[in-house]
């Protein structure tokens, strides 16, 4: 098919290049609003305000880099000093949301650091947990987070819970509970999640090595020792069911589980 083009006068040309023109600069000043947009919104911690009075917390598997600032060496000299990246725990804490959204209708709180462990730990003390006073504000936000999830669940809210989610790859045990031994969760709390763990087919250790003992500063922070903390617990997830699809998948299942029958909303 041939298309004859009619008369074109010269007006016809200068409206043409006017609205390129025109588009051109829209396109630009549009371009320019969401890199700015972008920049304002730019965070190394994710937030999910939930309606649930569940807060799941994931400290160790942030992978975003930062420019110009040297990974973290020790200078404390630090014996809990880790660099080493909890694998799949954002993912787990995500399909967590999902599977408890699906049997309720409403999500959790979730506070996950995105950044680099090389730059941050966001469950150390302040003098261990990053060395370049630039990731301070990473550091400030993850913390000024699970503050406001806690007040928005309510502070001494009974049936309201803090996961502080981890992974090991060096003990045995598919499940390790942290506690700080009765002191950020009520006991017989933490026996009915093993309990009710345990009748799901999982190996779950109370023992509470000290080296979890120790680190476990979210927990010590938000626990329910303290004025306005609520029942915290550390769990960490043993290596064999972070990496195996099937194993993770039933792990999110029977957490999600574990949750619901733990805060009593189900
Ligand atoms: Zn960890």
């Amino acid at each position: 098919m041939t298309i004859i083009a009619g008369p074109v006068s010269v007006g016809m040309i200068l409206r043409r290049i006017f609205s390129f023109a025109a588009f051109s600069i829209f396109l630009f000043l549009f371009i320019q609003v969401l890199a700015t947009k972008e920049t304002k919104n730019l965070s190394y911690v994710f937030y999910q305000e939930g309606t649930l009075p569940i807060i799941i917390s994931v400290p160790h598997d942030g992978d975003l880099q930062i420019d110009n600032v040297a990974e973290r060496n020790n200078t404390t000299g630090s014996v809990y000093f880790s660099k080493a990246q909890d694998t799949y725990t954002k993912q787990i804490a995500l399909e967590i949301s999902e599977n408890l959204e699906k049997r309720t209708g409403k999500k959790p709180f979730l506070v996950i650091d995105l950044l680099s462990r090389k730059y941050m730990d966001a469950n150390r003390n302040v003098s261990d947990a990053y060395e370049d006073s630039r990731v301070k504000k990473v550091y400030a936000q993850y913390n000024q987070n699970l503050t406001s999830a806690i007040e928005k669940v309510g502070k001494g809210n009974q049936t309201g819970v803090l996961v502080d989610l981890h992974g090991q790859s060096q003990l045995p045990e598919d499940l390790y509970i942290i506690t700080l031994n009765g002191k950020s969760m009520e006991k017989s709390k933490e026996e009915s999640l093993r309990q009710f763990l345990q009748s799901k087919g999982y190996v779950v250790s109370l023992s509470n090595p000290e080296k979890f003992e120790i680190s476990g500063i979210i927990i010590d922070r938000f626990g329910k020792h303290r004025e306005n903390g609520i029942d915290a617990f550390e769990i960490e997830v043993q290596k064999s069911i972070r990496y195996d699809k099937t194993r993770r998948e039933k792990f999110v299942k029977d957490f999600s589980e574990a949750l619901l029958f733990f805060t009593k909303t189900q």
